[in-house]
Parts: C-alpha cells; structure tokens; sequence
C-alpha cells in the first residue's frame, strides 16, 4: 500500500507541475497580450512541461483502469502524435522527449520476461523479440516528431528548446537512470535513423529492400 502510494505520488507530481506551467503560460499570454517576452517564451516553456509529464507518460498504465503494465498504449508515441495533430507542437516536442528518455530506460530489462514485455489490451504480450523493437522503434518516432516540432519554431525558441533538450537529458541521466550506455546509445541510434530520413541519405524505400 505505501510503496503504492510513493508510485502515484512519483507518477503525479511532475505531470501536475507540468500542468502548472502550461496553465501559467495561457493565462499569462490572456492577461498580458502585448507583451513579446511572454511570446518569445511561451513554446520553450510548453515543451518543458511536455518533457516533465513525458518522462512519467508511460507509467500512467500504472493508473489507467484496463491496462496492464508496459502498456504498448502508453509505451509509444500515440501521446505525442495525437497532440502534434491538436496543433500544439510544442508539447508535443517536449512529450516526445521525455518518453523517449523514459522508453530508453525500458529497453534494458534486467531479462525480457513478464513485467519487461510490452502489452496490449486484448491482445496480450507481445513477446521478447517484438518488445525491444516496439520500443526502439517509437524512440526514433518520438525523435522525429520532437525534429518536426522543433522545425517550425522561431531561432530563440529553438535554442532554449536545445538547452532544456541538454539539461533534461543529464538531468534523466544523473538522477533518473545510473546505467548510462544502453540508453544512450539506443537514443544516439534512433537520432542517427531519424537524420538520415529527414536528410535523405536513407527512405523508406532502401528499407523495405532490405528485408524484402
Ligand atoms: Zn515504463
């Protein structure tokens, strides 16, 4: 019951402050129209709220009636992708960022059974193979939409976004996850698969011939 407890207080309170700062922003944008620092900041702030309610996201399968934990539901970039679709790319980006860090962690269980897989409702586990590639996979999706994001925003937006990008990430990696390298590697990967779409070197294309 109190490790419960401590769960649901971890899982709430950085999605509740994040609420906070995104109620802050609006409110202040309504009460002070004409000022441009409000503006300027605006985006930077939403993605770092989106960053601190990402990092948490994919546990809420903890508190969601119905589903089991590591949901794949939770455990993906549907979040994200519905709330780019709602116009609001900011969020979006910051969203993507801490579930990636957060399913960067996931990818190295201690052994890929039981709690580990990944789940759907109905449908179960979707076993050891397909876990870790479900994973991977919407890690380099939420990078690419974090990409698409950070794209249409102004030049200053852009830099804090990097800037709250750096220290969230030694922040996840000081505090959060001790064991650095798979992470980090899976996450310098995916970034790796993500630039080379958007570059060109790499499509869709070439993909599919390789398995084909
Ligand atoms: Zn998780």
């Amino acid at each position: 019951m109190f490790v419960d407890c401590l769960l649901s207080m971890r899982l709430l309170t950085a999605p509740l402050v994040a609420i906070a700062i995104t109620a802050s922003v609006y409110s202040a944008e309504n009460a002070f129209p004409y000022w441009t620092m409000i503006a300027q900041w605006k985006n930077p702030l939403l993605f770092l709220a989106g960053m601190m309610a990402g990092v948490r996201w994919p546990d809420w399968d903890f508190l969601i009636p119905g589903l089991s934990h590591r949901s794949g539901l939770t455990h993906s970039l549907l979040l994200p992708m519905v709330v780019y679709f709602m116009a609001l790319p900011a969020i979006a980006a910051g969203l993507s960022l801490g579930i990636a860090l957060h399913l960067s962690s996931d990818i190295q269980p201690k052994a890929w059974t039981g709690g580990a897989l990944i789940k759907f409702p109905v449908l179960g586990s979707i076993g050891k193979r397909l876990s870790p590639l479900w994973l991977f996979i919407n890690i380099a999706g939420c990078i690419g939409i974090m990409a698409a994001s950070l794209d249409i925003e102004p030049h200053f937006a852009q830099l804090i976004m990097l800037m709250v990008t750096s220290a969230g990430t030694f922040w996840y990696f000081s505090r959060e996850e001790k064991r650095r390298l798979i992470p980090l590697t899976t996450l310098a990967a995916s970034g790796l698969l993500v630039h080379s779409f958007r570059s060109g070197l790499l499509t869709l294309n070439a993909v599919t011939q390789l398995f084909v």
